[in-house]
């Protein structure tokens, strides 16, 4: 049992490299409730969702409780999972509470990735992503060709909710809903603080050994 490992982190923070290559190391599901919803373009969830996203909004609660219960109940998560980008407020960190008693397992570690807000809004702007899932960034980590993804060769694009005002709504949010969860997890004495200024690999190291 590896266990259930929540990340935390300001929209440009890298929590969703991290989480992969976490995932990656543990060998448990990285869950993205961002690329769930991404995926979910087309359906009437989907296109009621991205009116939210778009706007740097939080979809509501009631739609991301019920997924991710669905989720957490699939057998790959047995072991344990990340959890990339929920909870992001505390109605949905009791949910997840609730979910995981039930299922009679227990959140292992939070991780709060900390970067400072002026390094945030300059990352996302140079974010380009393919729909493989791979993540660019112009400045410090770009595609060998550019536009073109390394890892399929398919087409970069911006994501939809990384234009400026976009994003500094997600900043907003991120403060207004989702920091409290720093002190509810730090009062129940799971939270670690992790320094997400510096290089992506040694981030990654300081990650793993937090968990280990
Ligand atoms: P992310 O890919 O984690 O940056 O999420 C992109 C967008 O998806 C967010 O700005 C929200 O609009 C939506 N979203 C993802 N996860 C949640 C969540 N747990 N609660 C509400 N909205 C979410």
């Amino acid at each position: 049992m590896i266990g259930n490992i929540i990340l935390l982190g300001p929209p440009g923070s890298g929590k969703g490299t991290q989480a992969k290559l976490l995932a990656e190391r543990l060998k448990i599901p990285h869950i993205s409730t961002g690329d769930i919803l991404r995926a979910a373009k087309g359906t009437e969830l989907g296109d009621r969702a991205a009116e939210y996203m778009n706007r740097g909004e939080l979809v509501p609660d009631t739609v991301l409780i019920a997924m991710i219960e669905d989720r957490l109940s699939q057998q790959d998560c047995a072991a344990g999972c990340i959890l990339d980008g929920y909870p992001r407020t505390i109605p949905q960190a009791d949910a997840l509470s609730e979910i995981l008693t039930e299922l009679n397992r227990e959140i292992k570690t939070v991780l709060d990735i900390e970067v400072p807000d002026d390094r945030l809004i300059t990352r996302l702007s140079a974010r380009r992503v393919c729909a493989c899932g791979a993540t660019y960034q112009l400045t410090f980590n770009p595609p060998q060709l550019e536009g073109v993804c390394d890892l399929c060769g398919g087409a970069l694009y911006q994501r939809d909710d990384d234009t400026e005002e976009s994003v500094r709504n997600r900043l907003l949010v991120y403060k207004r809903e989702t920091q409290p969860l720093i002190d509810y997890y730090r009062s129940q004495g799971l939270l670690v603080a992790i320094d997400g200024s510096g290089g992506i690999t040694e981030i990654a190291d300081e990650i793993y050994r937090a968990v280990s």
